[in-house]
């Protein structure tokens, strides 16, 4: 068949090939990102009220008004900013929508986006498709902070888009409201827009306050910022996330996204609002509860051949393994699943130039057995 791929170089997803290989090998999955518990009982108990209610046709291509109404005003006690939930509030299927609605909505043949690795994998696809050329630029290690001469120096007329992500998967690392005034400083004076991928917005340790781009007024006018009710209530599977952006980048985003899902599963986006508007506790708890799940799992590596450095967001932790082996990372993450029993993410597949560095990322939303259980086979290893 003469037929041309649109995107050549891209094989399957690191989540989906990693996952699998931990169920044909019975091994514990600490790779994909999702908990291995349940979402809140009462929330599970409103998606039924609702679905048996009869909530089960099209909801408003942009979001249930009561959806959209607590994600305003969840931005305002949390980040400050007031936003208009007609105008600048949509609702999506999942943040992957979102993040490639808006790739679509900015990005032209010509056009270049920025992107800083290593970098989620569902970014660069999006910008080819749309004809666009990804620049990578490097977060600089140990702390993985952005780079700013560097992206002083990339930056261009045909820069279009920055897309960043903070709390950082898979660093773990998060902005400061430096980052955010270094940002706005340097790309002042270019006709440059921001996608803030923020996902893992109520992830953040140590004391710290996730600085969104909803805080910061001047990039604000310019972002598209997006989140995922999947990573903050236990439910990854359902896909539904949001994008938030000025009232004219909305209207060309709903152009685009009225005819990608149109719409997202109604009976959750009624059960999420109601939960959101009844649980504001539930977020505001959940920094103090995966904190503690960071913790148990940096407490029992303490004696593995791995070297961790506690994340100071997400539920991910980076372990550098040259202690323990000098293979490659991908083929060491495969060795770990399949001879030790226990799963992760070789960093390297976030790279366009992958660096010398021996990483895996180990996702910690796990029950504490499972922690347990893991960090023992983790513990018990030998250098290879
Ligand atoms: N962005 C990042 C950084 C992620 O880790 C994920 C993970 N799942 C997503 C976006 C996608 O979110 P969703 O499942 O809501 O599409
Ligand atoms: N975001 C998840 C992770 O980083 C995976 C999402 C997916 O599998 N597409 O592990």
């Amino acid at each position: 068949m003469n037929f041309r791929s649109k995107l050549p170089d891209i094989g399957t997803t690191i989540f989906t090939v990693m996952s699998q290989m931990a169920a044909d090998h019975g091994a514990i999955n600490l790779s994909q990102g999702y908990p291995d518990f349940q979402p809140p009982e009462a929330l599970l108990q409103l998606v039924t009220k609702y679905l048996q209610a009869g909530n089960n046709q099209y909801p408003p291509m942009t979001g249930i008004p009561y959806l959209r109404e607590q994600i305003a005003a969840k931005s305002l006690g949390l980040y400050d900013a007031n936003i208009n939930m007609d105008t600048e509030v949509t609702v999506t299927s999942g943040a992957t929508e979102a993040l490639f609605v808006a790739i679509q909505t900015l990005v032209s043949p010509g056009d270049e986006v920025i992107v800083f690795d290593p970098a989620y994998d569902a970014y660069e696809p999006a910008v080819t498709l749309a004809g666009g050329t990804t620049v990578h630029l490097p977060l600089n290690p140990p702390g993985f902070s952005l780079d700013f001469d560097r992206l002083r120096a990339t930056l261009n007329d045909k820069t279009r888009l920055i897309i960043l992500n903070s709390p950082h998967n898979p660093c773990g690392s998060v902005f400061s409201g430096e980052d955010l005034q270094q940002l706005a400083s340097v790309t002042r004076g270019y006709r440059v827009y921001f996608l803030a991928d923020e996902v893992y917005e109520h992830m953040v340790y140590d004391g710290a306050r996730h600085e969104s781009l909803l805080r910061h007024d001047e990039l604000r006018e310019r972002s598209f910022i997006v989140s995922s009710f999947g990573k903050t209530y236990h439910a990854t599977g359902w896909k539904v996330g949001y994008c938030i952006a000025p009232p004219d980048l909305s209207a060309e985003f709903r152009k685009i996204h009225q005819f990608v899902t149109f719409t997202t599963h109604t009976p959750t986006q009624w059960a999420l609002a109601e939960y959101l508007h009844t649980h504001p506790e539930h977020y505001l708890q959940l920094p103090g509860f995966y904190q503690a799940k960071r913790d148990l799992f940096n407490k029992l590596m303490a004696s593995s051949g791995f070297d961790l450095t506690p994340s100071a967001g997400t539920y991910f932790q980076l372990a550098d393994y040259s202690r323990l082996s000098g293979l490659p990372d991908v083929e060491f993450a495969a060795f770990l699943t399949r001879e030790i029993g226990v799963a992760a993410i070789p960093v390297s597949v976030f790279y366009d130039r992958p660096p010398t560095a021996q990483l895996v990322r180990f996702c910690f939303a796990k029950a504490d057995e499972t922690l347990v259980l893991a960090a023992d086979k983790l513990c018990r290893m030998a250098a290879v």
